[in-house]
């Protein structure tokens, strides 16, 4: 008891004090887990508030989990290792270096642009300034509010009456950085871009776009702690926020979430305890029909579709594969940026309560897709800002031949 009052004094005191979270020499575990004894040691860790924390959660037996380690740890973790005999390996050696690394040493710019990473503030005056640009063009729209009493903010572009709607969802997570520069990069491109094909795809669909759905976590993740995932609510065992990937109201925590609160996969006390999935839900029922919904997440280079909550095939399962396979190709075209796409329970893990699941399930999209962007575990969350660009464009490609293959099977 005494323990845990500390610790929740300690974290309070990090919260109060504002300070920012580093992780000098602090490593990555990528972690193999076997057996059941295995994955009960690791979840009691999710407990643990010594400094570690989960990156992959450990969900499930066969499956990899990745956790960061103080120097502190790392004896007491070791010796975790070799009694459990669990399967380990250091994915990264210093956290710190790689997050010091993200963005770029020098950067003369002045305005908004995408060779470097950007707080909600900059990135709802960059909004602001595309608004007031293109006002025939852009519609404004506030989704909601945050449990911290941010807005929420979605934007729609739409150059002609009675396209299909394509709806966007980024930032859910809040360390996912990249998700958001990509999703503004592809705004301003569908602005400007002088590329007929990319002119088409703003030309012929309507489109909503949250730029970052996660607007606490997010702005947690410049203030305080760069790995932060969750909500910013605070729940029980002085542990904070729940994952509003897992809260939606679709199978909620039926299976790959969890009821701890300490957990980063942590379902909710119940469907839709976070403000900012529920307001996002409401949006998404108020606008009419949408076509296509997408959630950009990192990382992992996956493209991915309904359900997480079973391996049993969704209906049109054949449709979304195939949808899928035409645009991990045009993903791969430009760069050679090897995609994998396939539902979510085979090409994952079981996972239940997501946005897309709830947003085919409940909302009736036809079809809802989940992009996991750049890398494969190198820079994993702290993907360096240079690849912005590279990361944008091949997903733009992506959607383009998207759109055209969903069109073909009469989705759009
Ligand atoms: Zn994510």
């Amino acid at each position: 008891m005494k323990l845990l009052t500390l610790a929740i004094f300690a974290v309070s005191f990090l919260l109060v004090s504002g300070e920012k979270a580093r992780f000098d020499d602090h490593r990555v575990y990528s972690l193999k887990i076997q057996n059941e004894k295995q994955l009960e040691a690791l979840q009691d860790l999710e407990n643990s508030q010594s400094g570690m924390f989960y990156l992959e959660a450990p969900i499930s037996i066969h499956k990899l989990a990745e956790i960061i380690v103080p120097p502190h740890k790392f004896a007491d973790m070791t010796e975790l290792f070799d009694k459990l005999e669990i399967e380990n390996r250091i994915t990264v050696n210093n956290l710190q270096k790689l997050i010091d690394e993200e963005q770029p040493k020098l950067s003369s710019r002045t305005t908004f642009g995408w060779d470097k990473y950007y707080d909600l503030p900059a990135i709802y005056n960059w909004l602001d300034e595309i608004l007031q640009e293109y006002p025939d063009i852009l519609t404004n729209y506030d989704v909601g509010t945050s449990y911290e009493n941010r807005t929420i903010r979605a934007v729609k572009l739409s150059k002609k009456k009675n396209n299909a709607t394509i709806f966007i969802e980024s930032t859910i997570h809040a360390r996912e950085w990249i998700t958001v520069a990509t999703t503004t990069y592809i705004l301003n491109e569908f602005l400007t871009s002088n590329d007929p094909e990319v002119q088409a795809l703003a030309e012929n669909y309507d489109w909503i776009i949250v730029p970052v759905l996660n607007v606490d976590g997010y702005s947690f993740t410049h203030s305080n702690n760069r790995m932060w995932r969750k909500t910013r609510q605070p729940y029980g065992s002085g542990c904070v926020g729940a994952d509003p990937n897992r809260n939606w109201d679709f199978h909620h925590n039926d299976v790959g979430s969890s009821s701890n609160p300490c957990s980063e996969i942590y379902a909710g006390p119940k469907p839709f305890s976070e403000p900012e999935a529920l307001a996002l839900s409401k949006f998404v029922e108020s606008i009419g029909k949408v076509n296509l919904y997408i959630s950009f997440h990192s990382y992992s280079q996956l493209l991915m579709f309904p359900y997480g909550h079973t391996t049993d095939p969704a209906p049109n399962h054949d449709d979304m594969l195939q949808i899928g396979e035409q645009t991990v190709d045009a993903i791969s075209e430009r760069y050679g940026t090897d995609y994998e796409t396939g539902d979510i329970a085979s090409t994952i893990y079981l996972a239940s309560g997501s946005s897309i699941d709830w947003a085919y399930g409940v909302a009736k999209v036809p079809i809802t897709y989940t992009f996991e962007f750049r890398d494969k575990g190198k820079n994993g969350f702290i993907l360096p800002a240079d690849q912005i660009i590279p990361n944008s464009e091949e997903v733009l490609d992506g959607l383009i031949a998207m759109a055209k293959e969903a069109k073909e099977l009469n989705y759009l």
